[in-house]
């Protein structure tokens, strides 16, 4: 056993081990939070606004699908919807999710707006809200739209909570969420300057970590995982050596693909991940009225959802400047099956990259990796490619 995440009886050794058996275990996790007390409201995509739903004294926590085999989530979504919303139906309509409080469902995609109607018609929890955002982001009407749907969804938490909001409210919530913003920004940096200090699957159980945990503790924890980080705790020497990639998709729930990445003289160096960095890129101004200022994060983020309009190049340059910063010469587009919005945009995602002479290639999942020895042959053949 790696001595770094060695366990006994639950007593955690390591600030990482609190994120890892986050990771492992989310519905376990929200269980004890809700039993001591704690209100605690689902979130789907990284564009739900979580600073509301923390100011209003509740957890804000990320569902994730399930490994379980999907039963009950089948008579209600076609075959044809991506492993991501089956499993979270199926979580809820097996109790899994029953001490959620309720849940939000922010419109982006097809498939997420249908799953809310779902979820609405199919479930009992206290709280239920659609935020609408705009699919065109980059006007001032779709800033000034968005700060209306905040206002409501405020009035919405505001009538659940039975509290009113203030500005020092929101304003508390900002700098916790910019502070968990900033702290994982600053590991990936680490990461990307040294690939050895950190294993690609535990970078991933860090970011899902943090989307499960208490964020009024987050903040500590992740400084003290930078410091262990530093200490040199967690090195995966021969790392530094490998070829430098970046992986884009919408969720990976499997840390085993960096592990495999990893094994095949691979390794992750950033990424354009919804369980990745879209989950803290860029922080909210302070100085601006919290709603305006949470809205302009969503409104004017440089990688935006593909299930969202900034330009007809935006993700594109956005993924070459980001092979071209962190000296990656690969991106590996992992693609979960049916997910419409990535997989229309891959042809574009390729064309572009691969005239400015960054290689590209597809990995397709449904809810488990494709079996180990296919999934090496393929990247390795990838990487000895570049
Ligand atoms: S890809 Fe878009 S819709 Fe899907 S989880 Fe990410 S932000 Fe949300
Ligand atoms: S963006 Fe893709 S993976 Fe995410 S919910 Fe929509 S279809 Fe599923």
């Amino acid at each position: 056993m790696h001595p770094a995440t060695a366990t006994e009886k639950g007593t955690f050794m390591n600030e990482l081990d609190h994120f890892q058996e986050a990771a492992k275990n989310p519905e376990g996790y929200g269980k004890n939070l809700k039993a001591s007390g704690r209100p605690v409201i689902g979130c789907l995509c990284s564009y739900a606004p979580e600073e509301l739903i923390h100011a209003a004294g509740a957890h804000p926590m990320r569902l994730f699908g399930t490994k379980e085999a999907i039963v009950n989530a089948d008579g209600h979504l076609q075959t044809y919807c991506c492993s991501l919303a089956k499993g979270v139906l199926e979580n809820t309509l097996t109790g899994r999710l029953s001490f959620l409080d309720g849940a939000v469902f922010p419109h982006t995609c097809d498939t997420i707006q249908r799953l809310s109607d779902i979820w609405r018609l199919n479930t009992d929890y206290d709280f239920f809200a659609d935020v609408v955002y705009p699919v065109k982001l980059n006007t001032q009407s779709a800033l000034d739209y968005t700060v209306d749907i905040f206002e409501r969804f405020k009035k919405n938490l505001e009538s659940w909570s039975g509290q009113s909001l203030s500005e020092a409210d929101l304003t508390r919530s900002i700098e916790i969420f910019n502070s968990i913003r900033d702290q994982l920004a600053e590991i990936y940096r680490m990461r990307s300057k040294d690939p050895a200090c950190l294993s690609g699957s535990l970078l991933s159980s860090v970011v899902k970590g943090s989307m499960i945990l208490d964020r009024d503790e987050l903040p500590e924890r992740l400084f003290r995982l930078r410091k262990e980080i530093e200490e040199g705790r967690y090195a995966v020497p021969g790392n530094e050596r490998k070829k430098r990639l970046i992986v884009a998709g919408s969720l990976c729930d499997h840390p085993d693909f960096f592990s495999i990445l990893e094994e095949s003289d691979g390794v992750v160096v950033w990424d354009d991940l919804c369980t990745g960095s879209r989950y803290f890129d860029e922080t909210v101004d302070i100085g601006v009225p919290p709603l305006e200022a949470i809205a302009r994060r969503y409104v004017e983020r440089r990688r935006p959802c593909p299930a969202k309009h900034l330009s007809n190049t935006a993700r594109g340059e956005a993924l070459a400047a980001m092979a071209e910063e962190h000296k990656a010469s690969g991106v590996i587009f992992f693609l979960l099956k049916f997910c419409d919005p990535h997989a229309f945009d891959y042809p574009y995602l390729k064309e572009y990259l691969e005239t400015r002479n960054v290689s590209v290639t597809l990995v397709e999942v449904e809810n488990q990796l494709p079996p180990e020895g296919q999934l090496k042959t393929r990247l390795e053949t990838f990487i000895h490619m570049l």
